[in-house]
Formats: structure tokens, sequence, C-alpha cells
């Protein structure tokens, strides 16, 4: 008999969990979660907030009851893991109770991320939200439903007609263009609210190529979402309440902002136990996601893993890594080691009627960084075939070595339905096997009328590119 104890019930957590109890019955289950919610799904966060997802707790995939009940897992919800003793093999965990200690023969670090805030002025005032939890996910939601019933009462006339038909209330901003940013520019949109929406660089979704980022950078434009780039918020001005986003040459008056810039690993909890933390800045792994203290693993959101393509460490904060990691290292725990396989940076992103998706490596920095000789080309096809009705575009990015043709990385961009995110997969497969262009050229995708011309975008965007290398 061992004990299993994990820190942090959710993605990472629970997986890792339900794994080792399902593979080893006879293996002692403890995870720790110091807030309520276990298992929850914050990918859907943003639809929630839109009101495409009426409870919070359809969110959750497994709850607490059906951990304990069911899975005959030892779930303490409400106690944070204050110390790791790894000397001792064992954890001081506190709750509203007072503090316990729990021994351990594993451990598995699940900490997830926190929100980064930038050095703004103003970021404490009441109406400036960030959306990292369920609970922040519940008031951005309550204040969305206010401000629509305060704006209703004022205006009885537009009443429930401005519902996704015209902008009704706001303004709001949005700092930040990464995909919550954008994700939540939907959001907020098809409730009726202008939304401004502030990146500091030059381009939003800085993850996916310049050509995917230009064409949803359109799309939100076509949309109504003003954004701004290059815009360095400065100050969330106002009084008790936020009125205005300021940047050095901007006043945009605001009745609430949202704060997405990105998050960080939470590491202080394994760092202060002397868990290496890498050059990343999250919690360092090997192939079994193990740390550099025997039997203490980390996963998800606080930890780099090897990227498929660099072999470096990397830190891409995204949910199937959690998953998948936690998966292997309950299998590993159970008794099977088990390597949980590297990451790719592989991220999809909606966006109002268009849908984006990216993997690899398509920083040409990056690229050169660690040996390769970059070149990039963007093609556009057809989604459909010509003759069958309906059908758009897919925009399609290819990153790849030029003197050996390696598939490095690609981006593709496509109306809501028209394929991008699902073509991605043929590309996740060509930068994680390190194929060439060529071969990727002579893939043998699935084709029929509806689903693709006879040579899927994909495919014409690696002859292209095999052209031109
Ligand atoms: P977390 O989900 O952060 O869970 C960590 C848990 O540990 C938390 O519950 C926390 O309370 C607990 N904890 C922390 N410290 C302690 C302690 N000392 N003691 C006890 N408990 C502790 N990813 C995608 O792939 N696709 C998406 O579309 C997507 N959309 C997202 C949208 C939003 C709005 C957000 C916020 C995230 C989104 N993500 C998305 C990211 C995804 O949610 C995370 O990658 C995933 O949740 C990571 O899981 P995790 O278990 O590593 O960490």
């Amino acid at each position: 008999m061992s004990t299993f104890v994990v820190v942090g019930g959710d993605a990472a957590g629970m997986s890792a969990a339900s794994k080792a109890k399902r593979d080893n019955p006879d293996v002692d289950v403890v995870v720790f979660e110091k807030g309520e919610w276990v298992s929850y799904g914050a990918c859907g966060l943003p639809y929630y907030i839109k009101g495409e997802i009426q409870s919070l707790d359809d969110l959750v995939s497994v709850t607490p009851e059906e951990f304990r009940q069911e899975r005959d897992i030892d779930l303490r919800t409400g106690h944070e893991v204050v110390d790791i003793d790894p000397a001792n093999r064992v954890v001081t965990a506190r709750s509203a109770d007072g503090e316990v200690t729990q021994a351990y023969d594993h451990l598995l670090v699940a900490t997830g991320a926190e929100a980064v805030l930038p050095p703004i002025v103003g970021l404490e005032r009441e109406g400036v939200y960030t959306l990292g939890s369920m609970s922040e996910g519940k008031d951005l939601r309550e204040y969305v439903g206010r401000a629509r019933s305060e704006r209703e009462l004022q205006q009885p006339d537009r009443g429930p007609a401005c519902q996704f038909l015209e902008t009704c209330h706001g303004p709001v901003g949005i700092v930040g263009g990464g995909y919550i940013g954008v994700e939540m520019a939907e959001a907020l949109a098809a409730n009726g609210f202008e939304v401004h929406l502030f990146q500091r660089g030059d381009r939003i979704l800085k993850q996916f190529s310049e050509e995917t980022s230009e064409s949803i950078l359109d799309h939100l434009g076509d949309q109504n979402v003003e954004v701004y780039l290059g815009a360095a918020v400065e100050e969330l001005a106002g009084g008790d309440r936020v009125e205005a986003v300021v940047t050095d040459d901007l006043r945009v008056p605001v009745e609430m902002v949202l704060v997405g810039t990105g998050v960080r690993p939470r590491t202080a909890l394994a760092a202060d136990a002397g868990i290496e933390v890498g050059e990343t800045g999250a919690i360092a792994t090997d192939a079994y996601r193990e740390t550099n203290v025997p039997d203490v693993y980390a996963a998800g959101d606080c930890a780099e893993a090897e990227h498929v393509v660099t072999g470096e460490p990397a830190y891409v904060p995204l949910a199937l890594t959690a998953n998948r990691h936690g998966r292997a290292i309950g299998q590993t725990v159970a008794g099977t080691p088990t390597k949980g396989g590297g990451i790719a940076g592989t991220a999809a992103v909606k966006a109002f009627e268009m849908e984006a998706a990216r993997t690899g490596v398509l920083d040409d920095a990056l690229a050169r960084e660690v040996g390769f000789d970059p070149m990039t080309a963007t093609i556009e096809a057809k989604s459909r075939a010509g003759y069958y009705p309906g059908g758009g575009t897919v925009q399609v990015t290819l990153t790849v070595d030029r003197p050996t043709g390696r598939v490095l990385g690609g981006s593709l961009a496509s109306e809501f339905g028209e394929g991008a995110v699902h073509r991605s997969h043929a590309l996740v497969g060509a930068v994680t096997e390190g194929i060439t262009v060529e071969e990727l050229s002579n893939y043998d995708l699935a084709y029929a009328p509806p689903f693709n011309t006879t040579w899927d975008p994909v495919l014409t965007a690696a002859k292209v590119v095999e052209g031109k290398r």
C-alpha cells in the first residue's frame, strides 16, 4: 500500500488522482484543493459569460462527491498545502479547521498558474476583473447580467432586443490581446457591450502567425470591436469605480475592464521545498514529469516540459497538456512508468465567426536559436469544393527549416466551421514526428466535396512551401 498525495484539484491533479486509483486501487490517493471547485473547465468560462452555458456547474466534469464516493479518492477541498517537506515525505495543509500533515510516497504538484498583472495604476478599482478562476467567472457573469438589466431598465423600448443585435451597453475595456482577450471580446459583444481591446504589442494573438493575427484583427474590426495596437495601458482611471483606460496617448471611457495579460506558473510552494524551477520559470521535469526530487512530480500550468520541435523546455499552459501529463503520472504511480509526451504548443481560438489554430514553432528567432534556418509562406485556399454550396477560405501559414524541409510549425485561420482547427491536427502530426514538407505534401488526407478540395489547403500549403525552398 502506498500513498499518492496531489496538490491541486483541477485538470492535472484530478487526472493523475483518477488514473492512479483506477489502475491500482491499492494506492491511497489524497488530493488537497484550496478552493471549493475541482475538475472544472476554466476553458468554458468565456462561453458561460457569453450566456451559451447556463450554469457554472455545467463546467464541472466530475463532482467532489463523485470523486469521493465513486472513485474512492480522499478529496479535501478547502485545504491549502502550505509546506512540502521532501526529506520526511510529508506535506502540511491548512484549512478553516487548522493544520493537518499528510505523509506521501509519491507527490504531485499541480498548483496551476496565476494571473500576471502588469504594473497598471488603478487595478484595485471596482469594475476591474480578471478571469482565472470559477469565482472570477461568476463575478464577471454577474456584472454582465447587472449591466444588461440596468441598461434595459433605462432603455425599456430596446429591452431584450439588444441581445446579440446591437451595442447597447458599455463601453468596456479588455487589456490584452491573447486568446482570453479575444474570446472575451466575443462574449461581451454578444451581450451588447461596446468593446475596446488594448494590446501592448503590434499584433493580437502573437503566438499565431502574423497572417492569422491579421485575419482575426480584421474580423474583430468587422464585429465593431475597437482594437488599439501598440497601446500599453498605464492607468485604469476613475474614482472608486473604473471610468477610463489610459495609455500614453489615449483616454477611453469604460464602465468595466477585464485584464487578461497572461499567467505565470504557481511555483512558490515547490521552490520553497527545493524543487527545481527551470529556465522558463515553471517547475522543471523529466520525460516522466518527475522533478529533481525523487517521487515528486509536477504537471499542468505550474510545470514546463520539452518542446517536440526544439527539444528544449517550454512553458505552454494549456488544458490537454495538464490532462495528459497528469494521466501519465497517475499511471506511473500505479506501477507502470509512463512518459507523458512533449508539447507542440498547439492552441485554438474562436473569435466571433472565425476560428484559428497554431502548432509548433512559428517564431524565427526561436527557430534560429536551436539551429534551424526558418522560412515561412502563407496560402489561402477554398475550404470546400468550388461547386459545393457554402464554404469559405482557409489560410495556412507553414514555417519550415529551409535546408532540410522539416516542418517546424503552422498557423491556420478560417471562417468558423470551415475547418482551420481540425486541419491543424495534420500539422501537429507533422511537427511532432519531424517530417519534411515534401512528406507532408504527400499525406493521404481525407477528401470529399463538403469538407475540402481534392488537395486540402494543408497539402496546397506544403506544395507551395516546397516549391519555394
Ligand atoms: P489549474 O486549473 O490552475 O488548477 C490548479 C489548482 O490548484 C487550482 O484549483 C488551485 O486552487 C489549486 N491550488 C493551487 N495551489 C494550491 C495549494 N497550495 N494547495 C491546494 N490547492 C492549490 N486551455 C486550453 O487548452 N484551451 C482553452 O480554450 C482554454 N481556455 C481557457 C480559458 C480561461 C478563461 C482560462 C482561465 C484558462 C483556459 N485554458 C485553456 C487553460 C486551462 O484552463 C489550463 O491549462 C488548465 O486548467 C490547467 O490545469 P492545472 O490543473 O494545471 O491548473
